[in-house]
């Protein structure tokens, strides 16, 4: 045989071997929401803007074509202060349908840090595969030198295919960590090792060698969001020293209030001025549930003053479990899209 022949069989065998193990990999979706992973330093603005298209992240990361086949869609472009229940939905949808297809091994979503634990309990409640939804963020910009993001977003991949992260629901993965949507939370505004698992630690680590788990999340429920059922308005109150109810009585003056979460102190305990105003939420019927702006630990009924556990049980009011107010706020959206009854909200809290 002649050498060019030679040469043109060998290539042709080299690019035939190389759509087999393409093939092989896993498929997975990455759905973009912006966030600091896809943002850039823009001169004019003075100030990083989400500004990264999908393909152009997974471009910067040419080790994702060892781990996964990855299609990618783009969601929203948005910063995720700016993140909202009409997109959760849209994000749910799509990944309920991405997953529902057999070809897809996973859903790896792309977001912002600053709501990304909201948006991670939506997905872990109304996600209904078993299949692995991972969210993804990075803490330093895509424009800086050292970004995080595109070893995040390895990481992310890494985990979606994980035979291991199967049944596990939704997750975060950065800083080489996989925590579980409902118990992470954000707990430094720049830190790279910024999302922990305060009160029960992380699932596991993600390295080049691989996925480790080292336990499971047991609290978990689906909810399955029905296309015609209300997202209602639910807010969240803090309490502080000296509050006195009057935020409250504004959202009751303008209308419109679905729910409450009230951001009570320690156990869940408010000023007994405080009380009165729940006392008139309560006497409309709507739904109050109480979490604490403590970091760790449930709340729970031990107190009898007015504004204590025991009072605010006594008008109705649902505790959280050791929820916090953002996410105590997802889960009673959502499980009022089932039920407006107190004892049944409750069961939601207490699942
Ligand atoms: N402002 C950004 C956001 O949440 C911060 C981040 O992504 O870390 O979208």
């Amino acid at each position: 045989m002649k050498p060019i022949r030679l040469v043109l069989l060998s290539l042709g065998l080299a690019i035939l071997a190389g759509h087999l193990v393409a093939a092989e990999l896993p498929l997975v979706k990455i759905l973009t929401t912006g966030g600091t992973i896809a943002s850039r330093y823009d001169p004019v603005q003075k100030g990083f803007v989400p500004a990264l298209s999908g393909a152009q992240l997974v471009e910067a990361v040419p080790e994702l074509n060892e781990v996964a086949r990855i299609e990618v869609e783009p969601v929203a472009s948005i910063g995720s202060s700016d993140m909202t229940p009409e997109i959760w939905r849209k994000l749910a949808q799509r990944t309920n349908e991405v997953l529902a297809d057999p070809r897809f091994a996973g859903v790896v979503v792309t977001h912002g840090t600053d709501t990304m634990e909201e948006t991670a309990y939506f997905l872990d409640l109304t996600v209904t595969s078993g299949k692995p939804v991972i969210l993804v963020g990075a803490q330093r910009a895509a424009s800086i030198k050292d970004t995080d993001g595109p070893r995040n977003l390895l990481s992310a991949v890494r985990v979606a295919v994980s035979p291991e992260a199967v049944g596990k629901g939704a997750m975060i993965v950065m800083n080489d960590e996989i925590n579980a949507a409902r118990e992470v939370t954000k707990t430094s505004t720049l830190d790279v090792g910024t999302f922990q698992s305060l009160e029960f630690g992380k699932l596991g680590y993600v390295r080049d060698e691989g996925v480790r788990f080292y336990r499971a999340p047991t609290r978990r429920q689906t909810i399955a969001l029905e296309p015609a059922a209300k997202l209602g308005r639910v807010e969240i109150v803090l309490h502080y020293a000296g509050a006195d109810g009057s935020l409250i009585r504004a959202l009751l003056e303008r209308g419109g209030l679905d729910g409450l979460v009230i951001a009570g102190a320690g156990l869940g305990h408010v000023s007994g001025a405080m009380f009165e105003a729940i006392e008139e939420v309560r006497a409309k019927n709507i739904p109050v549930v109480v979490s604490t702006r403590v970091y760790t630990g449930r709340t729970l009924p031990l107190y009898a003053a007015k504004g204590s556990g025991v009072s605010l049980v006594n008008i109705g009011c649902v505790h959280a479990d050791n929820l916090s107010p953002q996410k105590a706020r997802v889960l009673l959206m959502l499980a009022m899209t089932r039920t407006q009854d107190t004892k049944e909200l409750k069961a939601y809290f207490d699942r």
